[in-house]
């Protein structure tokens, strides 16, 4: 498949709700599936890859400040994952 291919399947996947876009500041659009559940990202500054993290802290809806109502939230980790924090620098 080419990749217009591709991004053509994706984003019909995306309109009929099978997969959901995830924007993560300075990453491009990624695409996972739906109907996962809440969930955060890791991405490794050395390889580039993004992980899943599935906790999430109930705490973090209290953070703004009295009279914001919180409906989402993303949280992005940066870092090194460990395939690449097992290599020394
Ligand atoms: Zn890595
Ligand atoms: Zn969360």
């Amino acid at each position: 498949m080419g990749m217009a291919t591709v991004y053509r399947t994706i984003k019909s996947l995306a309109e009929e709700g099978w997969l959901v876009r995830v924007e993560l500041p300075g990453m491009p659009d990624r695409y996972e599936k739906a109907g996962k559940g809440h969930h955060h990202h890791f991405h490794c500054r050395l390889c580039g890859k993004v992980f899943e993290v599935e906790d999430c802290l109930e705490e973090i809806r209290l953070l703004p400040p009295k009279g914001f109502v919180v409906e989402d939230h993303e949280v992005v980790f940066y870092g090194r994952c460990p395939e690449c924090a097992a290599v020394p620098r």
